[in-house]
């Protein structure tokens, strides 16, 4: 399959929220306002400015607080579900590059193709929209960056290597030989849909408990509707590309 991969390492992640920043600066995005909602999680969601967040949980295990903590990103998917809606509104809307495997989106392309469908059809719920000019956005591997031989600005920036890049194999192998570390001590521990993304997350309990969209999470109908749309009623379809 070839191609590049992050290993998100989460036993790793102190919650420092560098990748979080770092992605901002690189990117030349504004500051969300936020304000204390009663979490470290700041913002409170993903944005059409926030491509990456550092997402928080609690929970009571054995009488003991454990927190965890999610890096939470667009996880380049092998097969993405996103751009199979985009195509049948607007071929280049978004493409996935041959070399790396990054899905990227073209912002423009992006306000002709229905944003709801889009995130609906995301497993793992991260596209935004910016209300305002209609443009959807998320993370884009820092594409610009691994073109000139660079890691992707959260990867450079996390201090504790919870972030790691490279080619897709050694972070699969890298991925297996820390699971099987932390399995002596974690016996829940998992690789999230290691075969299907490009963003491997390792977790040490169960996925639901880091974020509800952890693991792929479909919600049914959407992609299949607008496939259908297509196959059935291929004049309708096109008058709604106006
Ligand atoms: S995680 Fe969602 S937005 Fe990212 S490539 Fe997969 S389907 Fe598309
Ligand atoms: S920079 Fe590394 S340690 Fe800090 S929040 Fe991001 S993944 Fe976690």
């Amino acid at each position: 399959m070839g191609g590049k991969s992050f290993f998100i390492d989460t036993s790793r992640c102190t919650a420092c929220r560098g990748c979080q920043i770092a992605c901002k600066e690189w990117h030349g995005l504004p500051a969300t306002p936020t304000k204390q909602w009663g979490s470290h999680q700041n913002p409170k969601d993903l944005n059409f400015y926030t491509y990456k967040l550092v997402r928080f949980s609690e929970h009571e295990k054995r009488g003991k607080l454990v927190w965890y903590f999610f890096p939470d990103q667009c996880r380049h998917c092998i097969e993405p579900p996103c751009k199979d809606v985009a195509d049948g509104y607007v071929k280049g809307a978004i493409v996935k590059d041959s070399e790396t495997g990054a899905i990227i989106y073209n912002l423009e392309l992006m306000k002709k193709v229905p944003f709801d469908e889009v995130r609906e059809a995301c497993p793992y719920n991260i596209p935004r929209q910016d209300e305002k000019t209609g443009m959807v956005a998320k993370c884009d591997m820092c594409i610009d960056r691994v073109k000139a031989g660079l890691l992707p600005m959260c990867v450079k920036t996390c201090p504790t290597g919870a972030m790691n890049f490279g080619e897709r194999d050694e972070m699969l192998a890298l991925a297996q030989k820390r699971l099987a570390e932390v399995k002596r001590k974690f016996p829940n521990a998992q690789l999230c849909d290691p075969e299907d993304v490009r963003v491997i997350y390792l977790v040490l309990d169960n996925p639901k408990l880091y974020h509800k969209f952890a693991i792929a999470s479909v919600t049914p109908g959407i992609t299949r509707k607008a496939a259908l749309r297509k196959l059935l009623n291929p004049v309708g379809f096109l008058q709604t590309l106006g």
